[in-house]
Parts: structure tokens; C-alpha cells; sequence
């Protein structure tokens, strides 16, 4: 098993510079330096995301009878977050050095570079001085309305550190507007922020992030038994996205390294080439959400239960996903270089992001076999209609085919389909109408009436 210092410095920086290179993710800002902790998906980053939120929200919602979706507002009611224990509470231990400046977050020190020898960590370097840890608060405030003078301390809103806050203070909404029983869920995707120390390893640890979350209510005595079952249905989830399980690890979190008020956690955690790190927490966190905001509102948010006649709180369990460090870690695992023969017989490196096919940022490349060919380009771009309002499609005909495929294998499009002389008819009728495809792992082709290509293709793609 892989430890958690074992690290690929040298596959991250290629992984970046694809990135970067091929349209999947930018620093915010890069024009003016950039703005630290905070990232742009470009066009293919933005399908990949949309893909996994898809398939996250089909998953928890679509086809659970007991989940329902919400979508809660970003700018957060203070007494929301004072009653969840987030104002003054939700901060991290820092220490400066007092030679280089720099700031550090304490409990990680063992993973950041000291300011003055990147090779050293902060407090190993023969000039480092460090303070002693205080706590740093990690919200992020503005203040809401026109007249809001800039010390009422009323106008303060929050942006939310995490999306679970709005889901416990509209349970008792969605309960009363919903015919539902526990045990049920609420699911939800969104933005959160967090003033983070130190922003690092690429997307991973940002200061703007989108999680995808579930509070699952339940009975009290259901909740430990819960915890595992949503353990295993979120570790299926990451096989389904292409990652598998053999590159996941579960951390029990011991006593004393939890909440207080958790009674069981589980990180998730993956193997980033930057080390193992957490990808998704699961959590059984008892009554403290709502009996902390029912004690907070002075408003009754038990649960009736119509058949035993019992009223009480009910009880939570919390799978919660970064989305970001999951699009990250389907990147991570997809990344792949291979050495092959080309059509020359000479070799070289063939760099193929292997997404499975429900992932990938475009699903199929339809190519003309030649470009100056009017027939050829017809049939494509008719091909390209057709499939349009199903999948992203990328039509290619500059280069010879053999670069169409490779620039397609570089961003992980699973199918490639080239229309030639053979679908007009020119080499006999068995082969008119039907058209190449080209897998992107095996890099084998076969043909297909173009009729056929729809339902093949949604077959596949789902
Ligand atoms: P960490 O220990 O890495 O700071 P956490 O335990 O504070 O994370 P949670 O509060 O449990 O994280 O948030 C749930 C999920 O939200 C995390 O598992 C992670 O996927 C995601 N997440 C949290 N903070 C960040 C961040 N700064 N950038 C990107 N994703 C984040």
C-alpha cells in the first residue's frame, strides 16, 4: 500500500501543464498574477465538472426515493452560523516566522516549504523562527444592503464555509412541503469559502470550492448503521467516475480527532500524486445540527413520527465531497502515457486521459477522412446535428487523421468516428453508409452504419 509521503512531483507538473495547456483549468486572474487559492475551469474543465455533478446529483437524487435536492443561497444569515458554531469557532492554528514572514498553518507544517529554503519545512531551517500558534479565522464576511453603514455590525452576512448550514435550517420546509419520513436526505451542490492558510496543491485546497453534500435524517438508533451503508454507496460512486477502489483509503478517525459531537467519521481519502489526501468525509453527527439551531431560533424543529407518536430530533449523517479535488482526482487517475509505434513504425509517447466514457469532456471527434472532400464534410456535419443534442461532439479536420486521434486521446474523448470513401460507396456497397470507430484505449476500430451511432454511442456514454 502506498504511504502517505510516497509522491510524483514530476507526473503532477505534467498533469498541470495538460491543464493548462488543453483549456481544462486556470488560475483566476492569471492576467493581473493571479488570485491565490482560486481557479477557472476552462471549456473542458467546465464539461468534466458538469459531467461528475450530473452523475452525483442522478445518483443522490434522480434515483433515490429517499433523497430530495435543494439549492441554498451563499450570502448566510450570521445568527446561522453563530448557532453552528462557525463564527469565532471555524478557524485553523497559524504561526509566523518571524524572518521570512511567511504564514503557516501549524497542524500542517510537515507538508509546506519553508519561505527561505522550499527544501526545508517552515522550523527546520537554521533562521526560521516561529511563533507560537494562534487561531485564524477561516469565514469570509461582506456586508448586505445600501445603507449598511461599515461598522453596523448587522449588515455582516457570511459566505458559507459549507453547504451542509442551509440544509439544517431548511429541513423543517422541506419536511413540511414534502409527504416524507425518516429516514430521508437532502442533497445539495454549491459554492463554499474559506480563507484557507495556505491554498496549495493545485485545486485541492482552495479559498472558493464547490462541495456536493447530503444530510441524511434519521431515527437515533438507525444512524451508526447508516454511517456504513453511506460509506459503501460513496465508495461505489468514486468506481463509477474512474476511480477505483484499490487508490482509495478509509480513515477511521480515532476519538479525540473527531467533532465532539460526532460519534463516527470516515475520511475518504485518495492517492493524489502529491500524497493521500481526503477527498470526502462521512459522518454521523448525531442531533447537534438541529438541536443547535432549534436552541438558537427558539422554534421547535423535532420530527413527528405518526405511528409511534414520538416527537424528537432527528439524527444526521453527513457524506460530504469536495467537487473540485474530485474533478482533480478523475484527472489524477486519468492521466496516462504509453509508448506505441506509429504509422511511420517509429516510436513515441502517446499521452490519453483514459476518463471513463460518462466522464469524458467530449464524448465523440467526428472526423471527414479528407477535409476537401464536400461528401465527406456533408455527412459529418450532418452526423454532428444528430448527435448535438445529446453529447458534446468536436468536429476535426485539420492534419492528418493520425493527429486528429491524438489530440483527441490528450483530452480523453472515448470515441472517435471518421466518415471516408468507403461510407460513399466508393469501395462497394457493403461498407456505403457506415462510418470508422476508433476506440481510445485500444486504439482498434470498427465500423458502423450511421443510423447505428446514436443508441451506440448513449449506450456507452451513460
Ligand atoms: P481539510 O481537512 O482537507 O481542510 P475538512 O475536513 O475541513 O478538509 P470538510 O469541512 O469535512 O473538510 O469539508 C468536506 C469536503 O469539502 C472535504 O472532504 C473536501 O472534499 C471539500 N473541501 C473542504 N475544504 C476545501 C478546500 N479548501 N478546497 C477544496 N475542497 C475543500
Amino acid at each position: 500500500m502506498a504511504n502517505k509521503d510516497t509522491t510524483d512531483p514530476v507526473r503532477m507538473e505534467k498533469i498541470v501543464s495538460l491543464c493548462k495547456r488543453r483549456g481544462f483549468i486556470f488560475q483566476s486572474a492569471e492576467l493581473y498574477g493571479g488570485l491565490n487559492g482560486c481557479w477557472d475551469y476552462g471549456p473542458l474543465g467546465a464539461e468534466l465538472k458538469r459531467n461528475l455533478k450530473d452523475y452525483w446529483w442522478r445518483k443522490t437524487v434522480q434515483e433515490r426515493d429517499d433523497v430530495l435536492g435543494m439549492d441554498g443561497s451563499i450570502l448566510t444569515h450570521q445568527d446561522v452560523l453563530k448557532a453552528s458554531g462557525h463564527v469565532g469557532g471555524f478557524s485553523d492554528p497559524m504561526v509566523d516566522c518571524k524572518t521570512c514572514k511567511g504564514r503557516f498553518r501549524a497542524d500542517n507544517l510537515e507538508n509546506l516549504e519553508c519561505g527561505q529554503k522550499p527544501s526545508c519545512k517552515p522550523g527546520d531551517h537554521k533562521n526560521c523562527e516561529l511563533t507560537e500558534p494562534r487561531a485564524f479565522d477561516l469565514m469570509l464576511s461582506t456586508k448586505l444592503g445600501a445603507l449598511a453603514s461599515d461598522n453596523d455590525p448587522k449588515a455582516v452576512a457570511y459566505l458559507r464555509p459549507e453547504t451542509a448550514q442551509s440544509i439544517f435550517v431548511q429541513y423543517k420546509n422541506v419536511l413540511d412541503s414534502n409527504r416524507i419520513k425518516l429516514p430521508f436526505g437532502i442533497a445539495q451542490i454549491g459554492k463554499s469559502f474559506r480563507n484557507e492558510i495556505n491554498p496549495r496543491n493545485y485545486t485541492f485546497r482552495s479559498r472558493e470550492f464547490e462541495q456536493m453534500e447530503i444530510e441524511f435524517f434519521c431515527r437515533p438508533e438507525d444512524g451508526m448503521r447508516l454511517t456504513e451503508e453511506w460509506l459503501q454507496t460513496r465508495l461505489d460512486f468514486y468506481g463509477e467516475i474512474g476511480v477505483p477502489r484499490e487508490k482509495l483509503h478509509i480513515l477511521d478517525v480515532p476519538d479525540g480527532e473527531r467533532a465532539h459531537y460526532s460519534k463516527k467519521t470516515y475520511d475518504i481519502e485518495y492517492e493524489f500524486p502529491f500524497g493521500i489526501q481526503e477527498l470526502e468525509g462521512v459522518a454521523y453527527r448525531t442531533d447537534y445540527d438541529i438541536g443547535k439551531h432549534q436552541g438558537a431560533s427558539g422554534k421547535n424543529l423535532e420530527y413527528f413520527d405518526e405511528e409511534t407518536k414520538e416527537r424528537f430530533i432527528p439524527h444526521v449523517v453527513e457524506p460530504s465531497a469536495g467537487c473540485d479535488r474530485t474533478v482533480l482526482a478523475v484527472i489524477c487517475e486519468a492521466f496516462d502515457e504509453e509508448e506505441i509505434t506509429n504509422e511511420k513504425g517509429k516510436s513515441e509517447t502517446r499521452t490519453v486521459m483514459r476518463f471513463v466514457p460518462r466522464m469524458a469532456p467530449i464524448k465523440v471527434g467526428i472526423f471527414p477522412l479528407l477535409k476537401k472532400n464536400e461528401e465527406q464534410v456533408r455527412i459529418c456535419k450532418e452526423i454532428q446535428k444528430s448527435l448535438q443534442p445529446w453529447m458534446t461532439v468536436f468536429y476535426d479536420d485539420g492534419g492528418a487523421v493520425g493527429r486528429r486521434y491524438r489530440r483527441q486521446d490528450e483530452v480523453g474523448t472515448p470515441f472517435c468516428v471518421t466518415v471516408d470513401f468507403d461510407t460513399l460507396g466508393e469501395n462497394g456497397d457493403d461498407t456505403k453508409g457506415t462510418v470508422t470507430i476508433r476506440h481510445r484505449d485500444s486504439m482498434e476500430q470498427e465500423r458502423l452504419p450511421v443510423e447505428a451511432l446514436l443508441p451506440w454511442l448513449l449506450e456507452r456514454i451513460r
